[in-house]
């Protein structure tokens, strides 16, 4: 089964008018046209318009989180029909930082997962588990917790135009990675419980790696079998760095 590769530039909250505007254009340029893999970035709510008018056809964009509500009286919401208008192809749903900052519960990231497919948009499902989680041995629960309550309520078919990205938060923006080996036992992990529910949706999500992925560590991550590319925060801010990342994409696709 091949999986078509994903790098993912997570921007959190950095950017401005001009970041926005030469870190896309740096970007676009530093792709070949031919690429057999796919790019996209997540900038603030505020640059997807501008970023709209500078991805052109080799790059895909999104925002880091949408409103569960459709309209109404919800200050400070975005909502998915929202994003789908400013040409948003897709968009992240329970980032570690959203969960942990924000106290989105498992129910909540569902509900997004959900008004966002609802809208034409691709999520891209976050999971992970803190460190304590991990020495605790509880991993593999944690991950399955997550996942299971999006697929409670959308059911496993929503998976067929849906990402899982897996972030370990003890290797998220701390410089420590989680090994190739570590990563893939859990993605393994993940696709085994997709697999629970369909056998053959189960093969065909990606499932990202996200957690201090650099252009040194990015080959040897995403050439594990159940590794498709990765989310990528620090190092997708700028070109350099994000480049690095996705020519090691390039040399896999
Ligand atoms: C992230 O926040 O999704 C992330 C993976 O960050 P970093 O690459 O900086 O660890």
């Amino acid at each position: 089964m091949t999986r078509k590769l994903l790098v993912a530039g997570n921007w959190k909250l950095n950017g401005s008018i001009a970041m926005t505007n030469d870190l896309i254009s740096a970007i676009a340029n530093g792709l070949s046209n031919s690429k057999n893999f796919d790019v996209a970035v997540f900038p603030p709510f505020v640059y997807l318009s501008q970023a709209s008018k500078l991805v052109g056809d080799k790059i895909l964009f999104g925002a880091q989180t949408v409103s569960e509500y459709e309209k109404g009286a919800y200050t400070g919401e975005i909502s998915a029909v929202m994003l789908k208008e400013m040409g948003c192809q897709m968009v992240l749903v329970g980032h570690s930082e959203r969960r942990e900052y924000f106290k989105e519960s498992n129910q909540d990231i569902a509900n997004k997962f959900k008004a966002a497919q609802a809208q034409g948009l691709k999520p891209i499902l976050c999971c992970g588990e803190t460190l304590e989680q991990r020495n605790s041995g509880v991993t593999e629960q944690v991950v399955a917790e997550q996942i299971n309550v999006v697929i409670d309520l959308v059911g496993i078919d929503a998976f067929k135009n849906a990402v899982i990205a897996y972030e370990p938060i003890w290797a998220i923006g701390t410089g420590v990675t989680a090994s190739s080996e570590q990563a893939q036992e859990v993605h393994a992990f993940i696709r085994s419980l997709l697999s629970l529910k369909s056998d053959t949706i189960a093969p065909l999500v990606p499932i990202l790696y996200g957690g201090s992925v650099k252009g040194s560590n990015a080959q040897e991550l995403f050439s594990m079998q159940d590794i498709d590319g990765g989310l990528i925060g620090g190092a997708s801010l700028t070109a350099h760095d994000f480049l690095a990342i996705c020519q090691q994409a390039d040399k896999l696709s």
